[in-house]
């Protein structure tokens, strides 16, 4: 097999420039032969031109055949053989009447005007964009313009130079050859001139030198001196089929190396197309104008005072509306300009992100799938703000907007200059690399988090802002698409490893993702098909031992992969929202069952019972007023229910604070879940109102022997804390006997822990309930 580079050099030198070298070997054949004939038979100097234009049949009838290309443009290629094949005809016309005269013979003529005219149908057939009635009809005009004043200036002109003999037919033969041949000029001019035309526009202003050739023939032939008319009459034939040929080798060339502007791309460079189209708007004018001349020559020589009078009156009139017309040509290119700058100033500004100045995601998109689409190496960064809507809130949206301009600039500060960052919506920013290096991704993922480290200065105010990064590194055939959902999916994991850290993407993360897509499906049949449950873990007194309280556990028991745990799902179901049905359940199935302990056990029933409650549902508008609703429903007290929030969720904004200091109100007690392990422990205690403190199992871990100093001091600065402020503190997550004495030492009055009671189903539960207040450690 052949490859492209050897079959496109084969198109050119086998079948392309052959037919081109035959021509122009033709042109110099006649050329020597008008300098070197010395007898009175002009005939072989005619031979030249059936030669050349057999050689343009055979170059245009070769890319008429090309399956290739498309069928209008074959068709067109097709005629122009055609028109070559007649042109054949007129110079064996040509070289049998050479010796009896050298000048413009209907037998030349007709061939040569049909040949035009089979050309011009040529290029009406195609399917340019410039084809609106309204543009045919331009045409149209300006074409008729142009004949009409060809026709004078032949007739009025060119003939008076005529020698004396010439007869009516050599002249109506020369002025049909002359204005077909103006027609044609004007016409291939137009096609030229349309933007993005399916044949090669290089190629059609070549095929223009023929219609040129033409009308030069026609003057000269008919009113030249003899040396030049000879001249003509046996290189008109070889020029024309050099034209032809070189034409079609340009569109052979197109065809082996599409250019830039191929089909589904953009189109040529507007301006080269206006500047020609403008070249050609101009030449009705020029025949009106010149035509104004004769008439007013012509005139002048022929008629008397008055009747000249008028047609100089009625010539002034046509120049003057030719004279407003250009003005108004240029008041409307003027008036184009302007659109255009226009134009240009919203495409820039539909490609910037107005606050930040920096591109937008737009921009972003289309720079990075062109870069991917050049086989150019490409890292996209995806940074995310930590906490931004915190920020917000709290300080209001001026201040987030300040904030994010300042992000902005110490993106474009720490990007290198082929980098492109960007501001792709909300806290969420980007930057382009132009590399595709590990370490050199990485330096740079490092540079910006350095960069955004720093505090910013808003106003009067410093802030420390973090951000989490996404570092993907497109891979070969990787779309654009497809590398901002893994530079996204790089980010999310660095905000679920705990923010302010860079991530860079790995195959096994997608699969990640789809695991929990279809975890989060299956999550959420569970909910409609029964298969969460809630256990109960108790929590006891363990200064008494006596059962104090329980804390709510949802499982699910999945039908095909068993026991899937929390850890597992409620992060998925936090993700897709799912939470805020599954927590609507645990909290009305929770408030249930402490009713039933209540009617069953009395006195004995635990007071209170704790339940879970994630941010998400936190921030659904409806929450107070659907606790309110169930404990109204399953007749219990606000003081009857615990709801257990972790730190992270209270530092979430205004909203939620608002439904935290609502339930508190309302009387529900508020504990703060996995103590300790939060960013901001100590002044959310003093802005939220909060009742109970859980300690955070890492601390309870290790804190018998005593090794850990660090942990062991915050387990004992907890419940001193928790004593200081009069709050409840609760040590999560007790396993042995050693861990609970340290602990009871400390000044915990209330732990829960495998040690004393793993989870356990509702019956199980009550039954310690039944046995209360008999101490159970
Ligand atoms: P959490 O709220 O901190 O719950 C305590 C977790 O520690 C429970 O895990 C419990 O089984 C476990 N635990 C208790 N004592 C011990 C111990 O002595 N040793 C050990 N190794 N573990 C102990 P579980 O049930 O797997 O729940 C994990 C997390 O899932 C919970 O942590 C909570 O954040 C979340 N979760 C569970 N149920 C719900 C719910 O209904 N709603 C929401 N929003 N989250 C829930
Ligand atoms: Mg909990
Ligand atoms: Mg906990």
């Amino acid at each position: 097999m052949s490859s492209p580079v050897v079959r496109a050099a084969g198109i050119r030198l086998g079948g392309g420039l052959g037919p081109v070298v035959l021509a122009v070997a033709c042109v110099a054949y006649v050329s020597v032969w008008l300098v070197a004939h010395d007898s009175d038979n002009l005939v072989p100097g005619y031979l030249g031109a059936p030669v050349a234009m057999a050689a343009s049949f055979f170059a245009c009838r070769r890319i008429g055949s090309q399956i290739r290309i498309s069928r209008p443009v074959r068709g067109f290629w097709r005629q122009i053989s055609h028109a070559s094949i007649l042109l054949i005809f007129a110079s064996c016309a040509g070289a049998v009447l050479a010796n009896d005269d050298v000048g413009m013979s209907m037998y030349t003529a007709v061939p040569n005007v049909v040949g035009i005219f089979w050309g011009m149908f040529a290029l009406g057939r195609l399917p340019l964009s410039d084809k609106t009635p309204l543009a045919r009809l331009r045409i149209l005009l300006d074409a008729v313009t142009v004949a009409v004043a060809g026709t004078l200036i032949f007739w009025y002109v060119v003939l008076s130079f005529a020698p004396a003999g010439t007869g009516m037919s050599a002249r109506v033969a020369a002025g049909m050859v002359g204005v077909a041949g103006l027609l044609g000029l004007v016409i291939i001019g137009k096609a030229a001139a349309v933007p993005g035309a399916p044949v090669d526009s290089l190629a059609l202003r070549l095929l223009a030198i023929a219609p040129m050739v033409a009308v030069v023939m026609a003057v000269v032939l008919i009113a030249g001196p003899p040396g030049p008319r000879l001249a003509l009459a046996v290189l008109g034939g070889p020029l024309v089929a050099v034209a032809f040929t070189t034409s079609a080798y340009r569109q052979r060339i197109t065809l082996a190396a599409p250019a830039p502007h191929g089909p589904g791309s953009a189109p040529p460079a507007a301006g080269t197309a206006r500047s020609r189209r403008t070249l050609w708007d101009l030449l009705p004018f020029l025949a009106v104008t010149t035509t104004a001349g004769l008439v007013i020559t012509v005139s002048a020589r022929n008629m008397a005072g008055r009747e000249r009078a008028v047609i100089i009156g009625g010539v002034l009139i046509v120049v003057c509306v030719v004279a407003r017309q250009l003005l108004g040509l240029r008041e409307n290119k003027r008036l184009l300009a302007g659109i255009r700058t226009q134009q240009t100033e919203l495409e820039r500004l539909a490609m910037t992100d107005p606050l930040t100045g920096l591109a937008n995601r737009t921009r972003f998109a289309g720079a990075l799938a062109e870069r991917l689409g050049a086989h150019r190496p490409v890292t996209v960064l995806l940074i995310d703000i930590d906490d931004f809507k915190t920020i917000n809130d709290t300080m209001g949206p001026a201040f987030g907007d300040q904030l994010l301009y300042q992000v902005a600039q110490r993106l474009r500060q720490s990007s290198a200059a082929h980098d492109l960052p960007a501001r792709l919506g909300g806290d969420e920013f980007a930057v382009l690399l132009d590399a595709d290096d590990v370490p050199i991704a990485e330096e740079a993922a490092g540079r910006v988090l350095q960069a955004l480290a720093e505090p910013f200065r808003v106003g009067e105010d410093h802030l420390l802002a973090h951000a989490s990064l996404g570092v993907a590194i497109a891979g070969p055939g990787d779309s654009a698409d497809e590398v901002l959902r893994n530079a996204d999916i790089a980010m999310y994991q660095a905000k679920a490893g705990g923010k302010a850290a860079w991530v860079r993407f790995e195959p096994r993360m997608r699969q990640d993702v789809v695991n929990h897509a279809r975890l989060g499906s299956e999550l959420h049949n569970a909910i409609i098909r029964d298969e969460l449950y809630l256990l109960y873990q108790p929590v006891f007194d363990i200064g008494t031992g006596r059962l104090h309280g329980a804390e709510a556990l949802v499982r699910w028991k999945h039908p095909a992969r068993g026991f899937v745990s929390p850890g597992d799902f409620i992060p998925v179901a936090e993700r897709s929202g799912l939470i805020v049905p599954l927590g609507s359940w645990v909290l009305r199935e929770a408030c249930a069952q402490l009713a039933r302990w209540q009617a069953a056990h009395g006195d004995g029933a635990i007071k209170a019972i704790n339940v879970n409650v994630a941010v998400r549902q936190l921030r659904e508008p409806g929450f107070v007023d659907e606790v309110a609703a169930v404990l109204s429903e399953t007749g219990l007290l606000p003081d009857n229910l615990v709801i257990e929030i972790t730190e992270s969720s209270v530092a979430d904004g205004r909203q939620v604070r608002e439904t935290l200091t609502a339930l508190h109100e309302m009387g529900v007690r508020l504990a703060l879940d996995d103590f300790g392990t939060g960013q901001s422990s100590l002044s959310l205690l003093r802005a939220f109102p909060v009742d109970v403190l859980k300690l955070d199992k890492s601390f309870v871990d290790g804190i018998a022997d005593g090794e850990d100093r660090g942990r062991l001091a915050v387990a004992a600065a907890v419940a001193q804390l928790a004593e200081y402020l009069q709050l409840s503190a609760v040590a999560e997550g007790i396993e042995s006997a050693a861990q609970l004495d340290r602990l009871r030492d400390m000044g915990y009055r209330l732990g829960q822990g495998f040690f004393m009671a793993k989870p356990l189903p509702a019956e199980e539960a009550g039954n310690l309930m039944a046995a209360n207040p008999i101490p159970v450690v």
